[in-house]
C-alpha cells in the first residue's frame, strides 16, 4: 500500500457527523445578523502582506510571528489572520463606504501559525462583523446587544460574561503607556525576556500577561480608564448606560486591552471558562483610524470577531438541546426486472414534489435485506419499497422503519400525497 498523506498540524477536517452541528450554529449566525439588517461580504483569503502589518500592526503577536507568509514572483502574500483588514481594503477600494454607512459581516477561514490545542488551530474560522460610518455608542451597544441574541440562540448565554473596557483616544495611550512603562521598569526582576521585549515594543500587552507575580503586581499600575481623554470618557459612559438599561451584564476590566493595534475607545470580550485556556470566544472593538491608515477617507469603525470552533466546542459542552440533524429521511431500496428505473423515477418525483424531503436511493444492489440494513443506519423514517410486482402494477410498499407499524402498498400516484400526510 502506498504511504498516506497526513492533513497539515492544527488543521481539521469536518466530519459527515460533524458538520451538521457546525450548519446549526453558522444559520443562527446567518439568522441573528439577518433580523439586524446586516449584509454579508466575501473577500479573499489571500492578501498582500503589507495590508496586514499595516493594519494589524508590526509589533504585535499575529503580525511578528503568526502569519503564513509567501512569495508570488515578487509579490509577498499572506493567508488572512483575521477578517478586519481584508474588509477595510475592501471597502475602501469598491466603494461600500464612500459617503456611505454599512453594517456588514463575513464568515469564513482563518490561518494563524499558533501552537495547536484545544480551541487553538493554525486554520479556524471567524464569523465577523464590521459597522462603518457610525461614531456614537449606540451602534457599539448594538454590536454588544446582537452578540448576546446570539448566545440566547445558541443556547450558550449562561456560560458566556462580557468584559469591557475603554481604551480611549490614541494620544490617551500614549500618555498612559509613558505611565504604565514607568511603573513597569521599577519590577523588570519579575519578567522575562519576551516581557522585557514587549515593555519596549508593545508594553499595552504586559496587562494581559499569564506571568502571575508580574499580575499580582499590576493590580497596583496605573489604570488606562485614569488616562481617558474627555470624549472616550463619555462615549464609553453612554454605552455603560445604555448596556445597563438594556439588562446586559458586563465587567469592566481596566486589563482588556486586545492584541491588535488598531482599536480605540470601546474593547470588549465574551469569555467561557467552560473551555479551559483559550477561553476567548468574541473580541470586538472600535477602530475609528483604521480606515484612514489604509488610505481612505476618515471613516470610524466598530466590529467584533467570534471564534467558530470554540462556540462549536461550547455548544457540545453546555448545549444538550441541540436537534440532531441526519441525512435521509426516506431510502429506496428496489430489485428485479424494470425496479431500477422505477426507483429513479419516483425518487425524482419526490424531490420535485417534496422538496424538503431528504430522499436516497440505494444504487449498489443486492438482497432486500441488505438494503433495509442499510436504511436503518442512516436513521431513515421510511423505506420505499419497489419489486418486480411493484413495477408491473404500478405500486410502491411504504415500510415505517421507525414505529414498526404494517407496511401498506399504495398507487404509485398516490405517494406524493401519503408521503405528504406523513411529513406533515
Ligand atoms: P487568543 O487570545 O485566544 O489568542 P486573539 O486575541 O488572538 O485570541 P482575535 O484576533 O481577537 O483573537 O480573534 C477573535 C476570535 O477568534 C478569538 O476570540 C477566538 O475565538 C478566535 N481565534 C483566534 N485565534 C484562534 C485560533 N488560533 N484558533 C481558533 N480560534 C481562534
Ligand atoms: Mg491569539
Amino acid at each position: 500500500m502506498a504511504k498516506t498523506i497526513q492533513a497539515i498540524r492544527g488543521m481539521n477536517d469536518c466530519s459527515p457527523t460533524e458538520t451538521p452541528l457546525w450548519q446549526w450554529v453558522e444559520t443562527k449566525v446567518r439568522n441573528v445578523l439577518a433580523s439586524y439588517g446586516y449584509s454579508e461580504v466575501r473577500m479573499p483569503i489571500v492578501e498582500s502582506t503589507p495590508l496586514f502589518a499595516r493594519a494589524i500592526g508590526e509589533v504585535t503577536d499575529v503580525v511578528s510571528k503568526e502569519m503564513y507568509t509567501f512569495w508570488d514572483n515578487d509579490e509577498q502574500l499572506t493567508l488572512r489572520p483575521e477578517g478586519t483588514a481584508g474588509c477595510v481594503r475592501a471597502a475602501i477600494e469598491r466603494g461600500w463606504i464612500y459617503n456611505n454607512e454599512q453594517r456588514l459581516w463575513y464568515m469564513g477561514p482563518m490561518f494563524r501559525h499558533e501552537r495547536p490545542q484545544k480551541g487553538r488551530y493554525r486554520q479556524f474560522h471567524q464569523a465577523g462583523v464590521e459597522v462603518f460610518g457610525i461614531p456614537n455608542p449606540e451602534i457599539d451597544a448594538e454590536l454588544i446587544i446582537l452578540t448576546a441574541r446570539l448566545w440566547k440562540a445558541l443556547g450558550i448565554d449562561q456560560h458566556v460574561s462580557l468584559q469591557l473596557n475603554s481604551i480611549g483616544s490614541l494620544e490617551a495611550r500614549a500618555n498612559y503607556r509613558s505611565a504604565l512603562v514607568a511603573f513597569l521598569e521599577q519590577h523588570q526582576s519579575l519578567m522575562s525576556d519576551e516581557e522585557k521585549e514587549r515593555l519596549v515594543k508593545n508594553p499595552l500587552r504586559i496587562l494581559d500577561t499569564k506571568n502571575q507575580a508580574l499580575q499580582e503586581v499590576l493590580n497596583d499600575a496605573p489604570k488606562l480608564l485614569d488616562y481617558l481623554d474627555e470624549e472616550s470618557r463619555e462615549h464609553f459612559t453612554q454605552l455603560c448606560s445604555l448596556l445597563d438599561a438594556m439588562g446586559i451584564q458586563y465587567e469592566v476590566n481596566p486589563k482588556l486591552v486586545r492584541g491588535l493595534d488598531y482599536y480605540n475607545k470601546t474593547v470588549f470580550e465574551w469569555v467561557t471558562s467552560a473551555l479551559g485556556a483559550q477561553g476567548t470566544v468574541c473580541g470586538g472593538g472600535r477602530y475609528d483610524g483604521l480606515v484612514e491608515q489604509l488610505g481612505g477617507h476618515a471613516t470610524q469603525g466598530v466590529g467584533f470577531a467570534m471564534g467558530l470552533e470554540r462556540l462549536v466546542l461550547l455548544v457540545q459542552e453546555v448545549n444538550k438541546d441541540v436537534p440532531v440533524a441526519k441525512a435521509v429521511d426516506v431510502y429506496i431500496v428496489y430489485s428485479g426486472e424494470g425496479a431500477t428505473l422505477n426507483a429513479f423515477q419516483i425518487a425524482e418525483t419526490l424531490r420535485s414534489e417534496l422538496p424538503d424531503l431528504r430522499v436516497m436511493t440505494h444504487c449498489s444492489g443486492g438482497k432486500f435485506q441488505k438494503q433495509f440494513k442499510r436504511a436503518d443506519k442512516l436513521e431513515a423514517e421510511f423505506a420505499l419499497v419497489i419489486g418486480e410486482s411493484e413495477v408491473t402494477e404500478k405500486t410502491v410498499v411504504i415500510k415505517d422503519l421507525r414505529s414498526g407499524m404494517e407496511q401498506i402498498t399504495v398507487p404509485q400516484t398516490a405517494l406524493v400525497a401519503e408521503l405528504q400526510k406523513r411529513f406533515s
